[in-house]
């Protein structure tokens, strides 16, 4: 009797268990593949012609583009600004800004590249602006200021970083003190996110990575992760998330630039382009959080769209960021700033969350600790590529249509012209 019931649980019971076991972890162990997507997005128009293949590429229609407008409008001015490197002697941060042509009462500053390798797409959608919404109209009151390239060796060389190791969304300071800022939970994560070999990308720990890490997330909790991965840290220079121990060059070249032009304005809108995070083809505004009376501002700015808070229950501070910067150069003015990120591998689910990281993770080892192979270092980096500047056209079609959408709605409403 007692056999024959073993006999039922095994061929019912522990088989199916045995056949499930397996075949999980057959699927989870595909681990590091190419990233496939078959994007069958609602498109109409064709905006392939704004997407560039390299930064040259990307920096030289900006500039000839910004000549035109210098030859259009009053007191244009566009310059390079080089950033100091030990490895590139022509990296620029481009800066062209067209003033108000009447009175200086809005200023509108469009930001790409923060993150360099996200400047691709922040790219197209700033020469989205220039080509379609400029106008002596729009002009009359309003001024705008085009930054391209904020962290331009990162967009050359396909790194979201600088050629620091910095996030510059990280990096850019509010207040003098951010560089002392401890972020305890990163050290709970340290040996996760941080690896200390060479890539392989075959390993047996890069292909059970999702085991893995979801185990670390139950031992640690995902706000601890969280609050390690959203916060950065300023401590480890060759980890990831790194906010560095001072401002970047960056920070210093623009400082005075952004100051000066923004001084005549009263009014003040800020959209920093960015890509990677949140679900794929989708334009998510995603602002950091804010006094409930700024926050009641911008979602009338930006009424009729949906706005990204976050999860409100699990309060996590960030610092360093770009927007809180270019805000805290103007402290007394009306300040609307909205971050703007392009989905690209469904960030908002566990699986896509994982995938994300584990990407960032293998690319940032392999920039420290080197490559197993050719191979490995072709595959991590073009995995990195294509999850900040998706190789889709129709994902590139459609999230400029979505650019198009809010900037129909918004740019009117900011200019007083609705
Ligand atoms: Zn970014």
């Amino acid at each position: 009797m007692i056999m024959k019931t073993l006999t039922k649980i095994l061929k019912y019971v522990l088989l199916p268990l045995l056949i499930i076991i397996v075949v999980v972890l057959f699927y989870i162990s595909i681990g590091f593949g190419k990233l496939d997507f078959k994007d069958d997005f609602p498109v109409t128009e064709d905006y392939s012609e704004l997407f560039p293949e390299s930064y040259e590429i990307a920096r030289d229609d900006f500039r000839t583009l910004s000549a035109e407008l210098h030859a259009t409008y009053e007191n244009v001015q566009y310059y390079p600004m080089w950033v100091a490197s030990e490895k590139d002697t022509d990296l620029t941060i481009d800066i062209c800004y067209i003033p108000a042509q009447g009175d200086s009462l809005n200023l509108l500053i469009l930001s790409s590249g923060v993150h360099g390798v996200e400047g691709y797409v922040g790219h197209a959608a700033q020469q989205l602006f220039l080509e379609n919404y400029l106008s002596e109209e729009f002009l009359q009151n309003t001024g705008v200021l085009l930054i391209h390239a904020v962290n331009p060796y990162g967009f050359k060389y396909t790194r979201r970083v600088t050629e620091n190791n910095v996030d510059m969304n990280r990096n850019s300071p509010s207040t003098p003190d951010l560089y002392d800022t401890r972020n305890e939970g990163y050290t709970q994560v340290y040996d996760l996110i941080n690896p200390q070999k060479r890539v392989r990308t075959g390993s047996l720990e890069n292909r059970f990575f999702f085991v893995k890490a979801i185990n670390e997330i139950r031992k640690a909790s995902l706000p601890v992760l969280r609050q390690a991965v959203l916060q950065g840290q300023y401590t480890y220079a060759e980890g990831l998330y790194f906010g560095g121990q001072g401002p970047e060059p960056q920070i210093e070249l623009l400082r005075p630039v952004i100051s000066e032009i923004s001084l005549p304005y009263e009014r003040i809108m800020m959209l920093d382009l960015h890509t990677g995070y949140g679900e794929r083809g989708k334009l998510h505004l995603f602002p950091n959080p804010m006094e409930d009376e700024e926050r009641r501002k911008l979602e009338s700015m930006f009424d009729g769209f949906e706005i990204d808070w976050g999860d409100t229950d699990d309060f996590y501070t960030v610092t360093g960021d770009f927007v809180g910067f270019v805000g805290a150069l103007s402290p007394h003015k009306e300040y609307y700033p909205m971050l703007i990120e392009y989905g690209t591998l469904n960030s908002q689910t566990t699986m896509g969350s994982l995938k994300s990281i584990h990407i960032m993770i293998l690319e940032n080892q392999g920039q420290q600790h080197g490559f197993a192979s050719k191979k490995d270092s072709l595959r991590v980096k073009g995995n990195l590529r294509e999850m900040y500047y998706p190789e889709s056209e129709n994902w590139r079609n459609y999230v400029m249509h979505q650019t198009r959408d809010v900037f129909d709605v918004v740019l009117p409403r900011f200019i007083g012209q609705e």
